[in-house]
């Protein structure tokens, strides 16, 4: 009844009921395609009809044709430009959605029912969707949207929430608070799954003493589609409706039963739908509950625990995605037998052999752990980058007894993000002429990117520039509103960066706030800062933006520390902190900066993913040698903090990787970056961003990662040790 490759099932009418003029009516098709937010012909038709409105709707194109005005709908009709546009976009989407000639299909001849499911707590997407919230996110959304464009047999599986993170505002003291909204279905370009009567698809999972309901919610990324469990349906009880509201919300209790729902409801809904995947793709513990449910599927059909077990391994990949703890979620005995007790007979397992599928010993007891399941569940393990490979490995080679450390059957896949979603409009249109038209058909191959070095200085820098303009034009119209609407402190608008400067040498500083990124690791020596900031000849500026989570009050005290600081005069307005740090605000600050920075306490940064997107936009990477730039960095694209030494004395290391920084900025950024007397970027700067692009842009892409994914893992035949859990190498 549900047919992958079927975009023709797509809506022609908003499902709020507007209709737009006949000439233009596959705009509806349009936006609910997730396909627009990587073509940037598809937002300039939008900006075409009304830009002021479609800043309004942050980006929302559902919101956009909803309020669009006849009038400016009108006008977009009566204008050649505007209808050539529109053809244009319509047939790209078209060729698109047809085409049969993907990768895929090109390399793997007759395995296009070889689907692969994959499971993520979050997608992170686009900023109109409320299903992320930082870097697992941003990779699971950006690997959707590569599968699409290699045209993989796929579909991913999560939950909806409606009232998603949280949205955060910084008092004028540095505290974080948090603010949470419901978003309107009508205002989304997500779409109800129905059965052949027009009715929701329904499917339920049993919590202690009841039913739990959800609906099925349908997101479309290109050719992919992700499904999207709900539990806010009129069957549950007013708590049960609110159990999938919020992301990484509420406490334990919520967090096993948002997993059961993700993993026990997410097979549940997947056979709804009648499908059958041969590749279950946990994109970390959080979904390792799957795997219970098909072996009690199994084990119903009359296998018994240990055939079911193999059959569902030989079918399962994990991927772990941190080496914090706090990362790996664990569930305390009682909970699990709370939660299956009435679940493990099923299994035709007993509740020690239940407990024993994921035991972790811990000082004070025991518990379950979802990332030891994941891995003892699954065919191949891998890391996300080579260091993160290894430190998994040592890591978890308490669960491979007698295994060496570097024969531990855990991989690595680095990570990369999708080209066609951060790279700017601007810098697109420059490698459109420079690396040949097809360029984005070979992104990934060195050699395209080689043609960089033709292109004339000035040009770069004079998109470059544009770029810095641009972030810094959005943040102080940001301030402007704020500064009307909300009321705030003067102090509070100089630190959202009013006195910002374009043409200054400009660092940002975006990720989450946990305590192992550092985020006030350059504020550890202020006088030493306020003098490199404050030189007059060659001023520095730093941009600070990103969340704690609400739960987190260490992480929030360094946004305190942070923003305390800042906002002193002596810093003279030129370190910012912009509040509610999203994938629009990543985008502006990504393409918009000179120098991105990244200070974790290696090795805890499992990969990292925003230096990619900053290195394809010409921004240059200054960053501990941990997770990704551990490997991207080569000596001469970009800068290292610190060494590849890890001293058990935090206090001890942050000491010395803040030095680092200072001596690194001090003695070879900013000199570098102000060289030129005539030019503001100098021409050494310039050489830097074109190895930084030409060295980085290809390897880190999803283009890269996925079609390693495809390669080794989701369609490499298991070995048949694998069946004793064997990862791959
Ligand atoms: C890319 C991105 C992240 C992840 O960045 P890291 O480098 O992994 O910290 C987090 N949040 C947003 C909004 C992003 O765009």
């Amino acid at each position: 009844m549900f047919v992958l490759d079927r975009p023709s099932e797509m809506p022609t009418t908003l499902l709020s009921g507007v209709t737009l003029p006949k000439r233009i009516n596959r705009l509806v098709e349009l936006v609910y395609n997730l396909w627009w937010t990587w073509n940037s012909d598809t937002i300039e038709l939008f900006e075409a009809i009304d830009r002021q409105l479609w800043e309004e709707c942050v980006h929302n194109p559902v919101k956009f044709l909803r309020r669009v005005k006849r009038k400016e709908l009108n006008g977009a009709l009566q204008d050649p430009a505007f209808l050539q546009l529109y053809d244009k976009v319509i047939g790209e989407f078209d060729a698109y959605m047809r085409d049969d000639q993907t990768w895929f299909n090109r390399t793997y001849p007759g395995r296009r029912d070889h689907l692969i499911a994959y499971f993520s707590t979050e997608f992170g997407l686009h900023e109109t969707f409320p299903t992320y919230s930082g870097g697992l996110g941003i990779l699971s959304g950006d690997h959707a949207k590569e599968a699409s464009d290699l045209g993989l047999p796929f579909i991913g599986v999560g939950l909806y929430y409606n009232q998603g993170y949280f949205s955060q505002h910084i008092t004028e003291d540095g505290w974080q608070e948090a603010g949470y909204v419901r978003y309107s279905f009508d205002d989304l370009p997500i779409l109800p799954l129905l059965n052949e009567d027009g009715q929701p698809i329904m499917v339920s999972v049993e919590l202690p003493g009841r039913r739990l309901w959800t609906r099925l919610w349908r997101i479309q990324v290109g050719r992919v589609p992700l499904v999207l469990l709900d539990s806010d349906v009129p069957q549950n009880a007013p708590e049960d409706r609110d159990l999938t509201a919020r992301l990484y919300g509420g406490d334990k209790d919520t967090r096993i039963c948002q997993e059961i729902v993700l993993g026990i409801g997410g097979v549940r809904a997947l056979r709804a739908l009648g499908l059958h995947p041969k590749v279950w793709h946990m994109n970390e513990g959080h979904s390792a509950f799957l795997t219970f449910e098909r072996i009690r599927e199994l084990v119903a059909e009359g296998k018994d625990f240990q055939t079911a077990m193999a059959e569902v391994k030989a079918s399962t990949i994990f991927t772990t995605h941190t080496p914090v703890p706090a990362g790996n979620e664990e569930f305390p005995d009682w909970m699990m037998d709370r939660y299956f007790h009435q679940y493990w007979p099923e299994m035709g397992l007993t509740r020690e052999g239940l407990m024993d599928l994921a035991r972790l010993q811990h000082a004070g007891g025991q518990t379950f752990g979802m990332s030891v399941l994941g891995i003892r569940m699954s065919r191949a393990s891998n890391a996300v980058s080579e260091l993160h490979g290894q430190v998994s490995r040592r890591m978890w080679q308490f669960l491979f007894p007698g295994t060496p450390i570097e024969r531990v059957p855990i991989g690595s896949i680095t990570n990369g993000v999708h080209t066609g979603t951060w790279l700017a409009r601007s810098m697109r249109l420059l490698y459109d002429r420079y690396l040949g038209p097809d360029w984005m058909e070979h992104l990934d191959d060195p050699e395209t990117w080689q043609a960089l070095l033709a292109v004339p200085d000035a040009e770069i820098r004079a998109t470059r520039l544009h770029l810095k303009r641009k972030l810094i034009s959005y943040i102080r119209e940001r301030a402007r509103a704020q500064w009307v609407a909300l009321g705030r402190h003067p102090v509070q608008i100089v630190a959202a960066g009013t006195l910002l400067d374009p043409y200054k040498l400009t660092i940002g500083f975006a990720r989450r706030f946990s305590t192992y990124k550092r985020g006030s690791l350059v504020m550890r020596d202020v006088d030493r800062l306020l003098r490199i900031v404050n030189n007059p000849h060659m001023p520095v500026q730093i941009i600070f933006a990103g969340k704690a989570h609400p739960m987190d009050e260490p992480g929030k005290r360094i946004i305190q520390e942070v923003y305390r600081q800042l906002k002193r005069a002596e810093f003279a307005g030129r370190i910012a902190f912009l509040e509610d740090y999203d994938i629009n605000l990543a985008r502006y600050l990504v393409q918009g900066v000179d120098v991105w920075m990244n200070n974790p306490r290696r090795p805890l940064e499992a990969s990292g993913t925003s230096g990619m997107k900053a290195a394809l936009n010409g921004v240059i990477n200054f960053s501990v040698l941990d997770g990704w730039w551990q490997e991207g960095y080569n000596g001469d694209n970009g800068w290292a903090i610190g060494d590849e030494s890890e001293l058990a004395d935090y206090n001890a290391q942050d000491a010395k990787d803040a030095a680092s920084l200072y001596d690194v900025l001090e003695n070879q950024i900013v000199p570098l970056y102000y060289e030129d007397r005539q030019n503001i970027i100098s021409a050494g700067w310039i050489r830097k961003i074109k190895e930084s692009i030409i060295t980085l842009a290809p390897q880190f892409s999803t283009r890269r990662m996925v079609k390693q994914y495809v390669e080794e893992m989701y369609l490499a035949e298991p070995a048949p040790a694998a069946v004793s859990g064997n990862g791959r190498r």
